[in-house]
């Protein structure tokens, strides 16, 4: 069992939801954080028991990137919308920081992200 936090910006949340929808059984296997707007949407729409933190731009990146500072988030799965400007980029920058300098298995859209969830043991 591994954690993952699931995020997605909101023009990529119908995306993020329909591949973990698609993922479920997979996903089902393991403890599950998100930000709260997104896990909102994942707790509504499959059967998945996640953790919602606070909303990204509210402190939600924060707490993920926190959690990746004290070793307690090995796999983050962060749909970036590639085409808006976020209010809270800072944040955004701060986690991709995080994770990319404790050697994150960080997943930007859904193939990465189904090669990151085959890639883990299943118990
Ligand atoms: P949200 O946050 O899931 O609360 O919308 C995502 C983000 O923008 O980081």
């Amino acid at each position: 069992m591994t954690t993952i936090a699931l995020v997605a910006h909101d023009q990529k949340k119908d995306a993020l939801v329909a591949w973990a929808k698609t993922h479920e059984a997979a996903l089902q296997r393991h403890t599950l954080y998100a930000t709260g707007t997104t896990g909102g949407r994942l707790q509504a729409e499959t059967n998945l028991t996640i953790t919602a933190l606070k909303s990204g731009p509210l402190g939600g990146d924060a707490q993920l990137g926190a959690m990746i500072a004290e070793g307690k988030l090995p796999v983050l799965i962060f749909f970036i919308d590639p085409l808006s400007a976020m209010p809270h980029d800072v944040d955004v920058k701060s986690l991709i920081r995080l994770a990319i300098l404790y050697d994150t298995l960080l997943a930007v859209n859904e193939e990465t992200a189904a090669a990151v969830i085959a890639s883990l043991p299943a118990t």
